[in-house]
């Protein structure tokens, strides 16, 4: 099969059809061989319905049913375990993503050989409460990951070669992240395209708030930290707790030699715990002591972690 299209949908009963008649007539167009994997999360309106009519009509048709709302990524997660494309594409449900994108974005990984292309809403038809946040969290994630090509790395729409949805684990609210996560499991040839955006025809966003943001921070520091220290945890807490360590100790030491001198020579000297010193060296010694306890608290789990010689073998012959 050429094409598997995921669409991970929450309320969405309006779009439904429309959405999939468009995809329908695209691949028909292009000749490709498909699927439609509908992933639907927790809907409390009618689009359960809509897709169990859209499967009788069509065998093309899949439909996932979660029993309540987990998010887009776990909505993503099933739907790529499910899918059988040789290249995977995901689209949100809302119609602001175009099917008519398809064609290309199937030909850069199947011809150009990128792993990963994401769409790029280059002009974008969301609130400005929406547009401005985007533009820092890219930045950032741009940042972090190291992804310097990618201006839009939460775009619904994407193209990914079977072998990356196969191999990576979208959990949390980590579709935000999807290409530093492909990037983690060295797929590095991530490609990007312009793609045209609508404004959102039927209902409302799913994704307002600004808890988003911290969130997203958030995960998005996890992942770093995940893919710099998560199998060693020593190196990092190890290091940092004994520098610590060490300092708060010499630190003492100096703050203990300081006042023998002074004894023996006569001058005026005060008890070691007048001096602030002390208290600094004290609680260096102790955050010290804790940071190295945390690393290899952590260095212990990982070891009994049973992803820990989870690898990702390119091949075999
Ligand atoms: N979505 C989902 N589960 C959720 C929230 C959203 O499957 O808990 C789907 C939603 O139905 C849509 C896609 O994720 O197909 C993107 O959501 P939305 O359009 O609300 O986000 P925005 O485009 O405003 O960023
Ligand atoms: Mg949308």
């Amino acid at each position: 099969m050429d094409i598997s299209v995921v669409v991970p949908l929450y309320n969405e009963e309006e779009s439904l059809p429309e959405l999939y008649a468009w995809i329908e007539r695209v691949m028909k167009a292009n000749g490709f061989s498909y699927e439609v994997i509908f992933v639907n999360d927790g809907s409390t309106d009618r689009s359960w319905q809509i897709i169990e009519e859209l499967s009788r009509k069509s065998d093309t048709v899949h439909g996932i049913k979660f029993r309540r709302n987990y998010g887009k990524s776990p909505a993503l997660y099933c739907g790529f375990e499910k899918a059988q494309g040789d290249v995977v594409i995901t689209m949100d449900a809302d119609l602001q993503d175009s099917p008519d994108e398809i064609p290309e974005l199937y030909r850069m990984i199947t011809e150009d050989g990128y792993d990963l292309v994401s769409g790029w809403k280059k002009k974008r038809y969301d609130p400005l409460s929406k547009t401005i946040p985007t533009k820092i969290f890219n930045a950032t994630a741009r940042k972090v990951s190291g992804i310097k090509n990618l201006h839009d790395f939460n775009c619904g729409l994407k193209a990914y070669k079977m072998d990356v949805v196969k191999n990576i684990e979208v959990y949390g609210e980590m579709h935000r992240y999807i290409p530093y996560l492909a990037k983690n499991a060295g797929f590095k040839k991530i490609g990007e395209k312009v793609v045209q955006h609508q404004a959102r025809k039927f209902g409302k966003t799913k994704f307002g708030g600004l808890n988003r943001f911290f969130n997203g921070y958030l995960d998005l520091i996890s992942l770093w930290f995940l893919s710099a220290f998560g199998v060693k945890p020593m190196h990092f807490f190890g290091l940092l707790g004994s520098l610590m360590f060490i300092f708060g100790f010499i630190s003492v030491i100096i703050v203990g030699i300081t006042k023998l001198y002074n004894m023996y020579n006569g001058m005026p000297y005060r008890l070691v715990t007048d001096s602030p010193y002390f208290y600094l060296s004290l609680t260096a010694m102790i955050i010290g002591t804790q940071l190295f306890l945390a690393g290899f608290l952590g260095e212990l789990i990982s070891r009994n972690a049973p992803e820990r010689n989870k690898y990702q073998i390119e091949k075999t012959i």
